[in-house]
This record gives structure tokens, sequence and C-alpha cells, in this order.
């Protein structure tokens, strides 16, 4: 629909709408104004062109002016005739002006009936009017006739007054005889012009009231098109925008304006779910990390103490051992004399004292290297290599043979590590694995590298970790084994040897039962100077 679809066709439809309104009002004003100007002008030729009655009128009883002189004295017979001659000559100068006038009249008046031909004027009073204006055309000639007719009589004292009764008679029979013509410019003749006129003026007004009208519809139309298409949209844009400013990421733009503005709403939108993910990422690494430096304060304290103690027990544990050992050699000769069961329940209790402080002397080294964070040397080692070291070791331990591991990664990844270290983690995190499952069950190691990291995965189906273990499992002497049987020392330092190398150790598991993976991830390259231990 046109009016969905982009912005340039709506301003397009806007200003269409906007010319129709300018177009209608300029129809309804110009074509009044035009039909005004004719009117004024046909009005004004009407009045400039009609001939008037009054005018002729005029002519006609400015004859009788010179007939002011008329009465002298009775006894003055030549004195009389002069006067009258003199009258004569005034009469006939007059007379021939209104010849002239009557000329100018009828010419007036045939253009004027040839006009009024044209209108909307009934032919028949036309007809009528013509006849009697044509009828008064012969009057005045007929009253020129007999003026020349009787001037003798006019100059003539004796026979003046009569020739003065007749000339008066015929003036005052014309005048009455144009008075009750009818007049072309008076009011009976304007009056259809007038109401034409009115009529017109009526249809006109009633045009430009319905433009007007029109326009002012079309005017609102547009001006509320515009709120719906153009000021909603941006309120509803400026809105969103200080919601997620203040924010509010959950906040969606909802326009079905089908238009730029809408595909700015849905970028606005992919923007917001954008933020969101990555304020969402953002708070699980800033829970990780922080989950991370309480587990490290703990590792230090930890660390520290067990130090401590380790480092005090070494020494009697070392002794220990020394003097079970030189206990059972000297026992060894005095032993052959002494009753055959005594002697193998002492070498016993004399082997258990010195596996037992090996063993005790094992954990104290362990946690003597794990709170020492030894310094090593590191380089590019193949993880690949170190890992099939690792399981070749594993497969051949006996209490393992009845599992399987597989791995068949041949390419070599390299990383920047300390080989032997990255040995170790490996070692416990496979024997782990291995550890977790049952007989018959399965540990798989794979390597996978991206530009920056070399990662390793073991994964098994052995017996799984609740959310309460996956929590603790990397804190020093946390473990599920029996009693004697597990340190809980294997993966806190290896967490911490991997810490140190910069990288990532996590696990996961989908709960008991469900098996266990482990990630170590390694950089490629040495990434920062390690401070010294
Ligand atoms: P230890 O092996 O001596 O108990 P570790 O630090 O190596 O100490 O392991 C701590 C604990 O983590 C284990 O006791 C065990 O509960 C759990 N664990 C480690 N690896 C696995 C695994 N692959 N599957 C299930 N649990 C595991």
């Amino acid at each position: 629909m046109l009016l969905t679809r982009s912005i340039r066709r709506k301003m397009t439809f806007g200003l269409g709408v906007l010319f129709l309104t300018l177009g209608l009002l300029s129809v309804g004003g110009i074509s009044g104004l035009s039909n005004y100007r004719r009117l004024v002008k046909e009005l004004k030729l009407s009045i400039e062109l009609t001939p008037r009655n009054a005018d002729l009128i005029e002519a006609i009883t400015r004859l009788i002016a010179p007939l002011s002189k008329e009465y002298l004295a009775e006894d003055q017979v030549e004195t009389q005739r002069l006067a009258y001659q003199q009258q004569r000559r005034k009469i006939e100068k007059g007379l021939k002006n209104v010849e002239v006038i009557t000329d100018r009249h009828f010419e007036k008046l045939e253009r004027y009936f040839a006009k009024l031909s044209e209108g909307p004027h009934s032919l028949e009073s036309l007809k009528q009017q013509q006849q009697s204006c044509f009828l008064l055309r012969e009057k005045i000639q007929d009253l020129v006739f007999e003026c020349n007719q009787n001037w003798e009589a006019w100059v003539d004292p004796g026979r003046h007054r009569q020739a003065l009764a007749l000339f008066l008679s015929n003036i005052a029979e014309l005048t009455s005889y144009i008075k009750d013509l009818p007049e072309p410019a008076g009011e009976e003749n304007m009056q259809p012009r007038l109401e034409d006129a009115r009529r017109e003026y009526r249809a006109y007004l009633w045009l430009v009231w319905v433009t007007s009208l029109s326009a002012l519809g079309l005017f609102l139309f547009l001006a509320y098109f515009a709120y719906r298409s153009v000021v909603t949209p941006i309120r509803a844009l400026h809105r969103g925008a200080s919601r997620v400013a203040a924010g509010d990421f959950d906040y969606r733009i909802n326009l079905n304006t089908n238009d730029e503005i809408s595909e700015l709403a849905a970028a606005f939108n992919h923007m917001t779910e954008r933020f969101q993910s990555i304020a969402d990422d953002l708070d699980r690494q800033v829970k990780q990390q922080t989950q991370q430096l309480v587990q490290s304060a703990k590792l230090a304290g930890v660390g520290f103490l067990a130090a401590g103690v380790a480092h005090e027990i070494n020494n009697p544990l070392h002794a220990i051992a020394t003097a079970a050992e030189g206990l059972e050699y000297r026992l060894l000769g005095l032993l052959s004399h002494a009753d055959e069961q005594d002697a193998a329940i002492i070498r016993e209790y004399l082997q258990m004292m010195q596996t037992e402080s090996a063993r005790c002397r094992n954990i104290t080294e362990k946690l003597l290297d794990f709170a020492r964070g030894k310094e090593s040397e590191r380089n590019q080692y193949d993880i690949t290599a170190i890992i099939r070291d690792v399981v070749s070791m594993l497969q051949h331990v006996g209490k393992f043979r009845d599992r399987t591991i597989h791995f068949d990664v041949n390419d070599p990844h390299y990383a920047h590590v300390n080989g032997s270290e990255i040995k170790q983690v490996a070692l416990n995190i496979i024997a782990n694995a291995v550890e977790a499952t049952k007989p018959g069950g399965d540990v798989s190691i794979s390597i996978r590298e991206t530009p920056d990291c070399v990662e390793v995965t073991c994964r098994d189906d052995g017996c799984g970790m609740t959310p309460d273990v996956l929590e603790n499992l990397f804190e020093p002497f946390y473990t599920t084994k029996l009693s004697g049987k597990g340190t809980g020392l294997g993966l806190s330092i290896s967490h911490r040897i991997i810490r140190d190398h910069d990288g990532v150790l996590e696990a996961t598991s989908d709960g008991p039962g469900q098996g266990s993976a482990f990630r170590i991830r390694l950089p490629k390259k040495a990434q920062r100077t390690r401070a010294a231990a």
C-alpha cells in the first residue's frame, strides 16, 4: 500500500495532498476572482456603451433655450423678426446637435442590442425595445423636418406664435415619448444582468466554500498522517532510547509503519539484544572472576598454612622413614631366630611405616610445590605428544585395564608451556576421569586449536558431579574419595599450574551419573612476564 512503504513515498504522498489542497484553493480563488473581473468588465461596458435617453432629452430641451427672447415689444416688428431669425439660427444649431447626439445614441444602441442578443435575453422583448427606439429616430427626424418646414412662419411675427406652439408641442411630445421609452442602462435592463451576476456570485461563493472546506479537510488529514507516520514513531524511538539508556535492556520498540523508521526500530532492538547479551556475558565473567579471586585467596591462605605444616612434618617423616628402614635392616638377622608369625608381623609393620611415611612425604612435597608455585622453564611443547605419553602410561596401569581411553589426535599442537607441569595436570585429570568410570567405561580426549589457544578436552562417562562438587572441585583437600584414597590436592594444583600459564581449567557435568568433562585451555604464546615465585 502507498501509505506503508518508505518515508520518500509518504513525503511524495503528503506533497501530493498539499498540492491538491493548493490547487483546490487556487481554482476556487482564481475562478471566483476572474468571474468577478468579468462581471465588473461587463457592467462597465454596459454603463459606458449603453446610450442614455437622458442625453437625448437634454439635447432636445436645450432647443427651447433660445426662446427666452421671444416676448419682445409688439410694436417693434423688425426687431422681432431679427430676434426670431436669431432664435431660428440657434434652434437650427441645436437641431444639428440633436442630430449628432441622435446618431451617436443610435450607434451605441445598435452595439448594445448586438451585445444583448448574445446574452440570455428574450428575443421578443429585445425586438420591442428595438422597434420603439427606431420609432424615436423617426420622430426626431420628423421634428427636424417640421422645424425646417416652419422656419418661414417662425421668423414671421404674425405667424410666429403658431409656429412656436407647434414647435413646443412637438418638443413636449418627443420628450414625453423619450421619457416613456425604457432606459437601456436603466434598472429594468440592468436587472437581469444583476440577477445573473448575483447567481454567479452565489455559485462561486459556494465553490470557494467547498474548495476551502475540502482544502481544510485535506490539510487536517495531512497533519494527522504526518503525526501518525512521523511524530509518533519518532517519539516511540525516543522513549525506547531513553529506557535502554536507563539500563532497561528488556525494552523493545514495536513499530508497524513498514518504513525506514520501523527498520531503524528493528536495528535498535537488535542493538538492545546485543547489549543485553554483552551485559549478561559481563555479569557471568564478573561472577566467574569473583569466584576465582575468592578461590585464589583461599588457596593462598591454605597454601601458606600447608607450607608451614608440611615443612615442619617433613623432617620428622624423613626421620621415621629412615628409622623404619634402619630398624628393618638391623632386625634382618634377629628375625631369622624369631617366631615365624611374629617376624612376619614385625616386617609388615616396618614396611607399613616406610610406605606410609613415604606417602606422607609425597603429600608434603605436593603441598610445598603448591605453596611455592614453582617458577619453571617454558618452551614450545607439543601438547599432543604430552597427552599421548600420559595416555599410554595410564593404559599400562593394571587397575585401569578394563577401561578404554580414546585418543585419536595425531597432528602436533604447540603451546608455550612447561612440559612436565602440563604432564602432571594431564595425568591428574585423565587419571581422575578413568577413576570416575566403572569397569568398561570410556574416556575420550580431544585437542582443538584456535588462533590463540590449544584446547584439550577430557570427557568421561563416569559418576559425574553434583553442583556442590563442581563448586568445590578446585579447593585444596577437597575430595569425595574414601579416606586414604585421595588427597584432594590434584585438581587444586592443576588449577594453579594452568592459571600460572595464563590458561583456563574448567569442569562441567550434567549431574551425577551423567559423566564429566574437563577442559584445559592453554595460550599458544607467552602471555606476560610472570612474577618470580
Ligand atoms: P583426589 O583425586 O585426590 O580426590 P582431586 O583434586 O584430583 O583430588 O579431585 C577432587 C575431587 O574431584 C575428587 O575427589 C572427585 O570427587 C572429583 N573429581 C575429579 N575428577 C572427576 C571426574 N572425572 N568425575 C567425577 N568426579 C571427579
